[in-house]
């Protein structure tokens, strides 16, 4: 039996190294396409979409953030790291609005994914 069998990301066909596979319904992806897949924000969202896009280089990102964005980024400043259920519970806000958020976050490069002892976790940049 082969130890080293590379991943595949099952959407965008990237290989991968195993702490970058992310799962979802037994499937492999890489982080890029686990995002996608989990965020509700698609071309029916074109405001999520624009603002991600248009984001000025150079400026103070947090300066351009909305309220809501600025305490998901805060809360994960805060403790280092945050499970979406976590932040579901302290920040009183939806599971879609957190992923939403987190989208836009993530295309800013404010926050990122990563994965520890089998949990998602969403850590500064
Ligand atoms: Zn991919």
């Amino acid at each position: 039996m082969e130890g080293n069998m590379p991943f595949k990301c099952s959407k965008c066909g990237k290989t991968l190294e195993k702490h970058e596979c992310y799962e979802h319904r037994g499937k492999v992806f890489c982080e890029d396409c686990y995002m996608d897949i989990l965020s509700p924000m698609k071309a029916c969202d074109p405001w999520a979409v624009h603002s991600a896009q248009t984001f000025l280089k150079g400026k103070d990102k947090l300066s351009t953030l909305t309220p809501l964005q600025l305490n998901v980024v805060n809360y994960i400043k805060g403790k280092g790291e945050a499970t979406i259920e976590e932040m579901i519970a302290n920040l009183n806000l939806s599971e879609e609005e957190l992923r939403r958020e987190f989208a836009v976050l993530r295309h800013m490069e404010v926050l990122r994914a990563t994965k520890k002892e089998g949990k998602i976790l969403y850590i500064l940049f």
